[in-house]
């Protein structure tokens, strides 16, 4: 995921995921903008699933591995 990129639906404003303000206090994982501190995205992991929402970005973009 860290060299993933995506746009915020909040600002407009396109960043790579490592460079978003990054939460890990409570279940899971939560991305916030830097520009505007909206969602962007939210992950939470059990042992049986993945549960990702990106809706607080346009798009994410993950480049294809070398
Ligand atoms: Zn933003």
């Amino acid at each position: 995921m860290t060299m993933a990129s995506g746009r915020c639906r909040g600002c407009g404003e396109q960043m790579m995921l490592a460079q978003t303000h990054a939460y890990l206090g409570g279940p899971g994982m939560v991305l916030r903008c830097p520009g505007c501190d909206s969602v962007l995205l939210r992950l939470v992991r059990s042992p049986t699933q993945t549960w990702l929402d990106a809706g607080g970005l346009d798009y994410v973009k993950i480049p294809a591995p070398a």
